[in-house]
């Protein structure tokens, strides 16, 4: 289920676009969405796209399923990245390496996304 504040993250991302809340009063990015900019509490937020490559911040080998639908999807990578173009945004993200052990901080990652017809868009990270 997509909460609606996401829906501007996943509009974007079924167009191949990855974007973030922006504040026009302050010019900051913020994430997650909020109904207020953390920084000046204006409301005047858009969704602005980026050009999407970013940055590998940390990472880490997810080999057991928490949740049993997840099961053949192990093992898989959880990751945090950061984007030059987007300061302020650090996006919890799935990386899909070819092999786990080649990841690290500081790799250079690219968005993938990935649109099944009638399911929401999803995005997730190759090394660039
Ligand atoms: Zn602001």
């Amino acid at each position: 289920m997509m909460l609606p504040e996401f829906a501007g993250f996943f509009e974007n991302a079924a167009q191949q676009r990855l974007a973030f809340p922006y504040c026009r009063r302050c010019a900051n990015f913020h994430w997650y969405p909020m109904p207020r900019c953390p920084q000046c509490r204006s409301r005047d937020i858009i969704w602005r796209s980026i050009e999407g490559r970013g940055e590998l911040v940390s990472f880490s080998h997810v080999m057991h399923a928490f949740d049993k639908s997840r099961s053949d999807a192990l093992p898989y990578v959880v990751a945090l990245v950061k984007f030059a173009d987007a300061p302020g945004v650090n996006l919890i993200t799935n990386i899909d390496a070819p092999a786990m052990d080649t990841l690290q901080v500081g790799d250079s990652v690219v968005p993938v996304f990935r649109t099944d017809d009638g399911e929401q868009p999803m995005v997730e990270f190759r090394l660039a």
